[in-house]
């Protein structure tokens, strides 16, 4: 299990890396010694501000055509960094895909979004997630990031444009299923050894389902997203048990199937 340790880099923002802890975006200039920067000129809101992985909900509506305010290749963390590298590319093989991964500062709000050929993660989202499991487990950034990689994997199938605005109905199914490849990936890469970690992923998408029904960035509600997760880790035990040989197309037919379990359930 990788964790995290609990120490704060200072900020190293410069060109082509963003800072974790310290959310220096906009200043890939030297700063001048002790003198007091100007104020960063706040972001303009964007009209809808919900968590939402898919880039085509965003649309005209994000600033520069992106719901973020700087995109980098390094965290400004050496540890976070290769830890990221690891996971990418422990999912990569997993599933046989090769995004490229980047680091955004999330300034509009904690969040991740994926592509068909790119992830991008907040820094934010990681700050939150770290220092609300305080540090124990780095596990539901891994949940945040499997679940971004399950929508490249629905982007591959084609059950998914990148373009094409979605009803919160489809995002909400789109977003379900992500979830199970989160935590279908999870709980056969650890291999039972994460109990804990997984647990905390569990409360952690729990935690982010919405009840926005008609927003088109809605993803679920909070029982569905956690019976959701369950239904992933359903599928990958299934898996392992019964040594069945994994294909994209047949995972996924089996997430539709407790999609409907999930969806005709308590909400
Ligand atoms: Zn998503």
């Amino acid at each position: 299990m990788i964790q995290f340790g609990r120490r704060q880099f200072a900020c190293a923002c410069g060109a082509g890396a963003l800072s974790l802890f310290t959310g220096c975006s906009g200043g890939d200039s030297a700063a001048p010694t002790q003198a007091t920067p100007a104020p960063a000129p706040a972001p303009a809101p964007l009209t809808r501000l919900s968590a939402g992985c898919g880039l085509a909900n965003y649309g005209a509506a994000a600033q520069g055509g992106t719901p973020w305010c700087a995109v980098s290749q390094s965290s400004g963390r050496a540890d976070v960094d290769s830890a990221f590298a690891q996971e990418s590319q422990s999912l990569a093989t997993f599933w046989g895909v090769q995004p490229k991964l980047s680091f955004i500062d999330d300034c509009y709000g904690a969040n991740a979004f994926a592509q068909p050929t790119d992830v991008y993660f907040g820094l934010k989202m990681i700050q939150d997630l770290l220092a609300k499991f305080q540090f124990n487990t780095a596990t539901p950034i891994w949940s945040v990031l499997a679940h971004e990689y399950g929508h490249v994997m629905q982007f591959q199938l084609g059950v998914m444009s990148p373009t094409a605005p979605r009803s919160p109905a489809e995002t909400r199914s789109n977003e379900l299923i992500a979830d199970m490849f989160s935590s279908f990936y999870l709980s056969i890469s650890r291999s039972g050894q994460d109990i804990g970690g997984i647990q905390a992923s569990l409360q952690s998408a729990y935690d982010i389902g919405d009840y926005a029904f008609n927003d088109p960035n809605h993803h679920g509600t909070p029982v569905q997203r956690a019976s959701a997760f369950v239904g992933g880790a359903r599928v990958a035990l299934e898996y392992l048990q019964q040594q069945i040989p994994r294909t994209l197309a047949a995972v996924y037919q089996r997430f539709q199937q407790e999609l409907v379990r999930v969806l005709s359930g308590p909400a």
